[in-house]
């Protein structure tokens, strides 16, 4: 088990001009912005049923109540705006370049609206959609609008339907092999407001320290389920914990 202690007691993280820095943002740096997490009572999830919404299966089924699911995710989204974790998470950006590795699960587009620049959507995106066809040439697109009539939904200019941009449940997420190179060369590695409980991203704390030497840190409310793999576990809501966990020098 991690080092878990309020975050108080704990230094800034040095950052000199050589360190890689990989941040892994989970649903719990948003809750402060008022987006439900996963675990959430009272959140959209506890709502629906994880197979009809956010599995292809559920998709085959029923495209009409998943669209409904996301088109409230985008209601609810366009009325959130990001906190100060993900502003100081945009402010290192600023200041150590592409030596920070911004990976997040959330498909909210907050860590943009503070001001980062590369973020690496491994679960999608929730403003984007694309064809449900593999080949399809078309790329995923900007697209804020809500689909609520299941007698309306969109198609591609190929014919098929139109899907939202998310890595659903079975589905294999995003970016993984830039993921990995970046993980295998990061000095830190902190994981912010993310349960521990959904793979791959739950083992990725595991594969940047077995790749090497980098220190792990994780931040949030109470202990994750894979804590035992972190060196130190910051116990503490984003918006207060994440501002200062940084000493850029140089
Ligand atoms: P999760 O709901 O399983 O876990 C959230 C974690 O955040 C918990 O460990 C909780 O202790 C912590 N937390 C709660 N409040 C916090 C705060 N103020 N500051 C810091 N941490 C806080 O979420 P997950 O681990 O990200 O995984 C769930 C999956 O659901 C992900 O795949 C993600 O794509 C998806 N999801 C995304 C969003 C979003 O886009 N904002 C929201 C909900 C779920």
């Amino acid at each position: 088990m991690a080092n878990a202690r309020s975050f108080v007691t704990f230094a800034p993280i040095p950052v000199d001009t050589e360190t890689r820095v990989f941040v892994l943002t989970g649903a719990g740096i948003s809750a402060e912005s008022g987006i439900a997490t996963f675990r959430d009572a009272n959140g959209l999830w506890e709502k629906h049923r994880i197979e009809d919404v956010a599995s292809p299966e559920g998709w085959a089924r029923d495209a009409g109540v998943v669209w409904r699911f996301y088109s409230e995710r985008r209601a609810q989204a366009s009325t959130c705006a990001p906190n100060a974790a993900h502003v100081a998470l945009a402010k290192l950006e600023a200041a150590i370049g592409d030596r920070l590795f911004l990976c997040t699960q959330n498909v909210d587009p907050l860590h943009e609206r503070a001001g980062s620049r590369r973020v690496v959507h491994m679960h999608g995106e929730l403003f984007k959609t694309r064809c449900e066809r593999a080949r399809c040439v078309s790329p995923p697109r900007f697209d804020d609008a809500l689909y609520m009539d299941p007698a309306a939904l969109p198609r591609c200019a190929c014919g098929a339907r139109l899907r939202p941009h998310i890595c659903w449940f079975g589905e294999v997420p995003f970016d993984m092999d830039l993921i990995a190179d970046a993980l295998s060369a990061c000095d830190v590695f902190v994981t912010i407001g993310s349960s521990g409980a959904v793979y791959p991203a739950a083992g990725f704390v595991a594969a940047a320290r077995r790749a090497g030497r980098a220190r792990a840190v994780y931040i949030g409310p109470e202990p994750p389920d894979n804590a035992r793999d972190f060196d130190e576990c910051r116990l503490g809501n984003a918006t207060s914990a994440v501002p200062p966990l940084f000493d850029v020098r140089g």
